[in-house]
């Protein structure tokens, strides 16, 4: 049991993260002491201290103050950086990277290296101020300097994407965090939910008519979980209201193999969607029966070599490394499967540990029994992509990732996933539709705003309406006027 004792809350999600990356799984509580007489408090910012206890004994003992960095964010910077030293001392082991807890690692060399500093500037930067290893250092380099290179292509602030989420799957995955209902549970809503769907559509239609609309994503959930005729319903919906002229990509996730027929998929190409993924996560029997994803490997080559058959041209595949019971074997076999199909993007997810799984109700990671080391993982599957042609162009990173790694896109040149660059790099506004969907405006100079609809889809149906007011609200003077 582990206790994080702060002088200021401020502190608290970087304190939180850094102790559960090196203490993976661990129970955590955190006290802050702002404004208590029991340590001396600048309430200013300019001096902050933090404790760690482990089983009542403290084991880390840090402070920053004024004489660390100019304001107070330089300083609570300075005290993240010594509680990375002083757990990294107390362990013996480093993380790959570094004091970096945030999603978004390659954005801050994107931008260093779009502003004209050099590579050995964002090296030095991450590898001495963050002190992330090598390997992640170079990684991020090379991500950063591609996603330059695709970024060039338009000036993206002047147009937005869109997202919709569709909240079905078959079953439930054990790892599972989004947004995701078992659809027969919940049969007789899905007419309701596309109806509200239509209803935010509009407004979208509306509050961005004349705006260049760069990519659609669809995911979820599993957007195959609706039958042909929803999911025509549904692209009808996005035709009607919306100008598809300058769409540069059009997504929509067929996560789930068993969802994936010749059907769904003739109205797919019927309505222009350019850009499908059909998720194995492991190509393991053994390990898709234990994950509860309800379909074989077999399901997956079906999905896959129809949809072939059927001219997409652009499948990503994702996989999950460190699932229950998986071995460095499995991963092997996994990888030499998705080699056959021959994917024009994969992309390898770490397993994280979300509040909300059944994995973190069933025990986390220590309930896992993974064979596999994760660093020897992920090594594996960078070298297999760059046999299959393809190479890292996006990556993100999550909360309670098993190893502290990453999630990394890799594709062929010319096959990478717009949509996923523009949401990671934060380029342009995304407006996005459905229960638990975050809507995100990007204004010329940079800023960011964000607006959350509701979780719960019984709640999403009540309050359709409410979510479509926070989006006015959000988008308000940017995109239209009124
Ligand atoms: S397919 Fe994806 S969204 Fe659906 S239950 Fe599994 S992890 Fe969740």
């Amino acid at each position: 049991m582990f206790r994080i004792e702060l002088q200021d809350s401020r502190s608290e999600s970087d304190a939180r993260a850094m102790v559960s990356s090196f203490f993976p799984g661990e129970e955590l509580e955190v006290t802050s002491l702002d404004g208590m007489e029991a340590l001396p408090h600048d309430s200013a910012g300019l001096s902050t201290a933090l404790t760690v206890i482990r089983d009542g004994e403290t084991i880390v003992n840090v402070h920053a103050d004024r004489k660390d960095g100019p304001n107070p964010v330089a300083i609570r910077n300075m005290l993240k950086r010594r509680l990375y030293i002083a757990l990294s001392h107390y362990t013996g082991r480093e993380l790959p990277w570094g004091t970096l807890s945030g999603v978004r690692p390659t954005k801050l060399v994107r931008e260093l290296l779009s502003e004209g500093r050099s590579e050995g500037d964002a090296k030095k930067l991450m590898e001495e101020f963050y002190l992330a290893g090598r390997q992640k250092t170079e990684l991020a380099l090379a991500i950063a300097k591609r996603e330059i290179e695709i970024l060039a292509a338009r000036e993206w602030s002047e147009g937005y994407s869109l997202y919709i989420g569709i909240p079905f799957c078959p079953s439930r995955c054990l790892y599972c965090s989004f947004t995701s209902y078992p659809r027969k549970a919940f049969e007789e809503r899905v007419g309701e939910y596309l109806e509200a769907l239509d209803r935010e559509l509009s407004y979208v239609g509306e509050a961005f008519k004349g705006e260049r609309l760069d990519s659609i994503y669809i995911g979820g959930g599993t957007p195959t979980a609706l039958n042909a005729s929803e999911l025509s319903l549904l692209f009808d919906a996005i035709e009607k209201q919306l100008d598809l002229s300058s769409l540069l990509e059009y997504t929509v996730e067929c996560g789930r193999a068993d969802t994936v027929t010749e059907e769904k998929l003739e109205a797919l190409k019927k309505h222009y969607v350019n850009r499908i993924s059909i998720n194995p996560q492991t190509m393991s029997d053994e390990t898709l029966l234990r994950i509860g994803r309800r379909h074989s490997a077999a399901d997956v080559r079906s999905a896959f070599h129809l949809a072939r058959k059927m001219d997409f041209d652009d499948i990503n595949m994702d996989i999950i490394l460190g699932l229950p019971g998986e071995t460095e074997e499995d991963l092997r076999h996994t990888l030499s499967e998705i080699k056959a199909l021959g994917p024009e993007s994969l992309t390898v997810h770490s397993l994280a540990l979300k509040r909300s799984s059944r994995l973190k109700e069933e025990g986390g990671f220590s309930s896992l029994g993974s064979g596999m080391d994760m660093d020897a993982a992920m090594a594996l599957a960078t070298q297999e992509a760059g046999e299959m042609g393809l190479y890292p162009y996006y990556l993100y990173r999550q909360k309670n990732m098993s190893g502290n790694l990453e999630n990394t896109g890799f594709a062929k040149r010319g096959r990478e996933g717009i949509y996923n660059i523009l949401m990671m790099e934060e380029k342009e506004s995304i407006v996005a539709i459905g229960p638990g969907t975050v809507s995100k405006r990007v204004d010329r100079d940079g800023r960011i705003r964000r607006a959350g609809s509701v979780k719960d889809l019984g709640l999403y149906l009540q309050q359709a309406d409410e979510m479509i007011e926070r989006k006015i609200a959000l988008f308000r003077g940017r995109f239209f006027s009124s």
